[in-house]
């Protein structure tokens, strides 16, 4: 394993972190296959991944509930005795925050979830515009203090999906945050935050994490024709895993990328390429600035799969509409991802089925219009089979 140190926190961590949002579940997402998410984390731990990143609503049932991650994370560390040997990170839901004391409501339940009497690195959860202002209002800040001042949290930051102009406000604003965690990977240098995001939390040497290095997955299945042939051209012969991961640790303001990861074999492959030195050559970089401008093209919207919109209380599924519309476009192959479509997704799911009452739209991590976008699904696919 490869370790960088983490900005200002100075903590030397795994370039590799345990995502544990999509553990893997038996029947429904808020019941997770302990068996094997214990083997994960096991194999994981055992080969070098030193950090593990949860949250409050992490394999819940729906968006705002309180998942089960942090509780199977707090019995697996505890039964395991391996606290103290990892770094522990876990996230303030802003979303439900609604008065001062909520902060430490949630923080004091989120300890006794994870049987832990302190925090390595809390973030304030997903921080959109209207979240960060109203924290602010209910002075976070009083909040962070108290926290770092009796020890229950020992490094403070903030995740988020934002444009970097806000970024920096949310950082010049309080001269303690010591990480953030943004969106990206070879999609995505100049979305959200991107590049200019990294490079400014470099220079106010905060620690960079980074979500989405597989952009949902989009970066490593279905894999279109021409992409792939861009990728044999290359000097040396990577696999769409590695060529992600090595991307951004081959980026010197990346310091933590986190992975949620779901079966075993993932975790195998996912610590090999971390402790595997991988410099991409000036040529190879090139070829991977060639895929992306070259996925652009066959994009149908930038859904990443995150679920954070769902469950859409009219029974939508946004994940797999989005996905069965994007795929069609990348692969070029509509009538196959019609069949899917019709196929997996139930009729009362499909995307003619969105009442457009918008209440998902403040939900999406990647501000889509989700009703507009479904409603380009529906355009696409119709609402039966049979004119394909
Ligand atoms: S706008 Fe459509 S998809 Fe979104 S919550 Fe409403 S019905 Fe569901
Ligand atoms: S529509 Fe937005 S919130 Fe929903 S899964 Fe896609 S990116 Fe995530």
């Amino acid at each position: 394993m490869i370790y960088n140190t983490l900005g200002k926190t100075g903590l030397e961590v795994s370039r590799l972190g345990f995502g544990t949002m999509r553990l893997p579940t038996i029947g429904s997402n808020d019941n997770i296959d302990e068996s094997e998410a214990s083997k994960m984390l096991k194999y994981g731990i055992e080969n070098g991944i030193n950090i593990i990143d949860t949250a409050y609503p992490y394999h819940a049932e729906g968006l705002d509930g309180e998942g089960n991650s942090e509780i199977f994370l707090g019995k697996f560390l505890n039964e395991n005795s391996l606290r103290d040997e990892i770094i522990l990170q876990t996230k303030s839901p802003s979303w439900l925050i609604e008065q001062h004391s909520d902060f430490d409501y949630y923080l004091d339940e989120q300890l006794e979830r994870l049987q832990t009497d302190y925090i390595d690195i809390y973030l304030l959860h997903s921080l959109n515009v209207p979240d960060w202002e109203k924290v602010r209002d209910l002075n976070v800040f009083d909040f962070l203090d108290d926290a770092l001042s009796s020890g229950k949290i020992k490094h403070i930051g903030f995740s988020s999906h934002i444009e970097v102009d806000y970024l920096i406000e949310i950082i010049d604003e309080y001269p303690k945050w010591e990480v953030a965690m943004t969106q990206m990977n070879y999609l995505d240098e100049y979305y959200q935050s991107g590049v200019m995001g990294l490079d400014f939390l470099k220079q106010v040497n905060m620690g960079s994490m980074i979500m989405e290095p597989l952009r949902g997955g989009r970066l490593i299945n279905n894999i279109p024709d021409e992409v792939n042939e861009l990728w044999n051209m290359a000097e040396v012969k990577r696999t769409p895993v590695e060529w992600a991961f090595q991307y951004l640790w081959n980026r010197d303001d990346v310091d933590c990328v986190f992975s949620g990861m779901n079966n075993l074999e993932q975790v195998k492959e996912n610590v090999k390429i971390a402790s595997t030195e991988d410099i991409i050559s000036e040529n190879d970089q090139e070829i991977i600035r060639e895929v992306a401008r070259t996925y652009r093209t066959f994009l149908g919207n930038d859904c990443t799969r995150c679920g954070y919109c769902m469950p859409c209380p009219h029974g939508v599924d946004i994940i797999n509409c989005l996905t069965e519309y994007n795929i069609a476009h990348m692969m070029g192959d509509p009538k196959a991802s019609a069949m899917q479509y019709f196929s997996q997704i139930d009729d009362d799911s499909r995307a003619d089925s969105c009442v457009q009452c918008m209440e998902c739209i403040p939900f999406c991590t990647q501000m889509l219009n989700i009703p507009e976008e479904l409603q380009k699904v529906y355009e696409y696919f119709g609402s039966e089979f049979d004119h394909f």
